[in-house]
C-alpha cells in the first residue's frame, strides 16, 4: 500500500465512522429524551400488578444496556471497515485507524506495534 492509499483509507474510515458517531448520537438522545414516554406506553399496556417503582429503575437500566450494546456492534463495525480499507497491520493484526498509530505509519511507513514495515517505498 502506498501512502496516498494509506491516508485516502484513513479518510475514507473517518468519515463513515463519525456518520456512525452521529448515528448513535441521534438514537442516545432521541431514547433519552422520551425515557418517560416510553414508560407511559408501558404503562398503559401492561397487565395491572405490575411494581411501578420496580420499572422506574429497569428502564433506564434497560436503555443504557441497549446503548452499551450499539456501542459494542459500533465497536465491531469500526474493526471490519478498517480491515475492509487495509488500516490493519498484516503482522500483528493492530488496529491502525486512531490518530497516533496513523501518524507513525504515515511518518515511518512502519506499524507502531509490531514495528514492521507497512507503506511501500516511494522512489
Ligand atoms: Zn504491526
Amino acid at each position: 500500500m502506498k501512502k496516498d492509499d494509506f491516508i485516502n483509507s484513513k479518510k475514507k474510515h473517518h468519515r463513515i465512522m463519525a456518520f456512525i458517531g452521529i448515528l448513535y448520537f441521534i438514537i442516545f438522545t432521541g431514547l433519552g429524551l422520551n425515557l418517560n414516554r416510553i414508560r407511559h406506553f408501558i404503562y398503559y399496556y401492561y397487565p395491572p400488578g405490575i411494581n411501578v417503582h420496580l420499572t422506574n429503575f429497569i428502564i433506564p437500566l434497560l436503555y443504557l444496556l441497549i446503548m452499551a450494546m450499539i456501542l459494542g456492534v459500533c465497536y465491531l463495525i469500526n474493526k471490519y471497515i478498517a480491515s475492509q480499507l487495509g488500516l490493519i497491520c498484516r503482522y500483528c493484526k493492530s488496529n491502525l485507524t486512531n490518530a497516533y498509530s496513523t501518524q507513525i505509519v504515515i511518518s515511518t511507513k512502519n506499524c507502531g506495534h509490531c514495528g514492521k514495515q507497512i507503506l511501500d517505498d516511494e522512489l
